[in-house]
């Protein structure tokens, strides 16, 4: 259903796409196309007139008993001393001033000059006759044809090259829409799946706290005596609710990268220790060691601080909920360029290697009974790899069941002068 939505989407897309360009594109093609058929046909009458004129040039006129007499010997095709002209002609006619035929080279005409000087086509050949003057009076008239069939060839081809290009070149269009429609939906195929997703993990992990509020509420109804008690689990069950509602909604907005250059920068060094001192008294309550590794220097990242503090935040609970009284959690801060890498320690249960791969991904959990136990939902990590990631980072985990376990976030490390320092340590717990 959900990627029928998005294909007809994309369809539609692909085809307002190809239908814009392929109209400008059929314009485009339509104007060049009339504009080269009327430069060729213009070139070609052009021709005709530049080789009539020529022609005509080598005309002679003498004199003879008072009357101007025309000698065509020098004229090409017609007289007997011509020169090559480079022109394919099919027929050179003279007609005197009257309009009879006097001279002609190629198919025979009609004995008289049908047509009024200018062009003509006649069949398949273009027709041009002028008038040749000499002072004032006219000697007679010049009429040449040439074959159209270069010029046919030659549209023809053009008329191809159309007939073929233009249906190609849509094609292309066709399929370069296809793609770009693809990517176009990228962003909002990203938008809804993260929606789709927020309303199924939302309605999933909801189902089983809104039964126990329900039963809750009836066994508070029909026992009396009970009210308080079960108004105490409501009011547990709806702070677990609203924990896991907040999370899920922090997973789905915060999809993408961050744009880091517009971020502020945020002192690593100054959340952790704000970090430890939080949960000093619960390190305290619960006989645990605390370990903070907070090197001199310089320990700036561009974010999100809430967003940091977060994902810093559910690796520390993580330590506390699964390291038994007796045991240490360290937290250390160090270069590893172009990272800084933020490292919780603990000497905790542990994770079984198999699961390791698994860690992150939304409501994993090694160990269903006793995570439910400790009020996780699986989601915590996957918050902070999402975060990590949304600043330009990653995470990593090392673990060993009974020994302990390492989550190191690495953080683009904004560039400074700042140089190593020598490891220093403080202790609390
Ligand atoms: P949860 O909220 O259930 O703790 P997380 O995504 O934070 O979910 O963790 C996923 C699983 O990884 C947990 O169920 C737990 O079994 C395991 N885990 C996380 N952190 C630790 C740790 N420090 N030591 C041992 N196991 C851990």
């Amino acid at each position: 259903m959900d990627t029928q939505v998005f294909q007809h989407s994309r369809r539609q897309f692909a085809r307002s796409f190809t239908t814009v360009m392929g109209t400008i594109l059929i314009l485009f093609t339509g104007s060049l196309y009339t504009w080269e058929v009327h430069n060729q046909r213009w070139g070609f009458d052009e021709d005709l007139q530049i080789t009539a004129r020529v022609m005509a040039s080598s005309i002679k006129v003498e004199p003879r008993q008072g009357q101007w007499r025309v000698n065509l010997n020098e004229v090409p095709f017609l007289g007997g001393k011509t020169q090559p002209i480079d022109h394919e002609l099919v027929y050179v006619r003279w007609f005197d001033a009257d309009g009879s035929l006097r001279q002609f080279v190629g198919p025979p005409p009609t004995l008289t000059l049908g047509d009024p000087p200018g062009l003509a086509t006649v069949g398949s050949v273009r027709q041009l006759t002028i008038a040749v003057e000499h002072e004032g009076r006219r000697l007679g008239y010049l009429q040449i044809g040439e074959p159209l069939d270069t010029l046919s060839r030659s549209l023809q081809r053009l008329r191809w090259a159309v007939v073929l290009g233009v249906p190609a070149t849509l094609g292309l269009i066709a399929g370069v829409s296809w793609i770009l429609a693809d990517r176009a939906m990228q962003p909002v195929r990203q938008a809804y799946l993260s929606l789709h997703q927020f309303t199924a993990d939302a309605s999933h992990e909801l189902r089983a706290p809104l039964a126990a509020l329900m039963s809750n509420a009836q066994l508070g109804i029909l026992a009396p005596e009970q009210a308080p008690h079960r108004l105490e689990k409501i009011v547990s069950t709806t702070r677990r609710m609203s924990t896991l509602v907040e999370t899920l909604l922090t997973l789905a907005r915060q999809q993408g990268s961050l744009d880091l250059q517009a971020l502020p920068v945020v002192d690593l060094a100054e959340l952790l220790q704000d970090l430890s001192q939080t949960y000093a008294p619960q390190v305290t309550a619960q006989q645990l060691t605390w370990q903070c590794h907070l090197p001199p220097g310089s320990w700036s990242v561009r974010g999100q601080r809430e967003l940091l503090h977060q994902a810093i935040d559910n690796l520390l609970r993580n330590a506390l909920h699964y390291t038994p009284a007796g045991g240490s959690i360290t937290v250390s801060l160090s270069q590893r360029d172009p990272w800084i890498v933020v490292q919780v320690a603990d000497t905790g249960i542990g994770i079984a290697p198999e699961h390791l791969p698994h860690l992150g991904e939304r409501f994993y959990r090694v160990d269903t009974a006793r995570s439910r136990h400790t009020g996780g939902f699986g989601l915590g990590l996957a918050l902070v790899k999402q975060i990590v990631a949304a600043h330009g980072g990653f995470l990593t985990i090392a673990s060993q069941p009974q020994q302990g376990s390492q989550f190191s976030l690495h953080l683009p490390r904004v560039p400074s002068l700042s140089c190593h320092f020598p490891l220093a340590s403080s202790k609390h717990g």
